[in-house]
């Protein structure tokens, strides 16, 4: 807990208290872990308000002593409470001091795992959500592809036409030159008789 203020922030989730005892409470009520360390159980939750539910609802609900209390049902507890609220309470704390006397590791490897587990399915997502992208770009431009296919093979028809349009040209004008030629030649031909006669 570190001190800020009139406060003490919880390093877990940011709540704020107003007296170490009141922080220690939080800490003990609310941070149970996801593993519930009553004896025999060992069942695992995926948060921590859904392990106090099980432990409530499982190992919480005891019926009132000859006394009129309510007995924490934890081993080596004996606690005596007047409300079962309270019972529950103390299971919160013992699970929260039992989960931070165990050793760290496994669960902290657990937790890292599943964190790499949802970055990798975050990952996955996003590359998925890429290739769906990908392919609809790509169908696009397989569909310009198309329409230029189209457009260059009616270019090609319209080339090949004027091309075969120049030639007809082309040989139209070869025949009026030489027609043109022979015209030229026998006006040749008439001017040197002229000169001649
Ligand atoms: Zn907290
Ligand atoms: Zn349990
Ligand atoms: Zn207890």
């Amino acid at each position: 807990m570190a001190a800020q203020g009139n406060g003490l922030i919880c390093p877990i989730c940011g709540h704020t208290s107003n007296s170490p005892g009141n922080a220690s409470d939080h800490l003990r009520y609310i941070h149970v872990g996801l593993r519930c360390f009553f004896p025999g159980c060992n069942v695992r939750r995926t948060s921590e308000a859904d392990l106090r539910q099980h432990i409530a609802d499982q190992h919480g609900s005891v019926a009132a002593g000859a006394n009129g209390y309510f007995r924490c049902p934890w081993p080596a507890c004996a606690g005596d409470f007047a409300h079962r609220n309270s019972v529950k309470r103390c299971l919160f704390f013992h699970t929260h001091d039992q989960a931070n006397n165990q050793p760290q590791a496994p669960q902290a490897v657990t937790v890292l795992n599943n964190q790499v587990a949802q970055q990798i399915i975050a990952q996955l997502t996003q590359v998925t959500a890429q290739l769906t992208q990908n392919s609809t770009q790509l169908n696009a431009i397989a569909a310009r592809l198309d329409v230029l296919e189209t457009n260059v093979a009616s270019m090609r028809e319209e080339v090949r036409d004027v091309a075969a349009n120049n030639a007809a040209v082309n040989a139209s004008k070869r025949e009026r030159e030489d027609e043109g030629d022979e015209e030229e030649a026998e006006e040749g031909g008439r001017a040197s008789k002229r000169s001649r006669n």
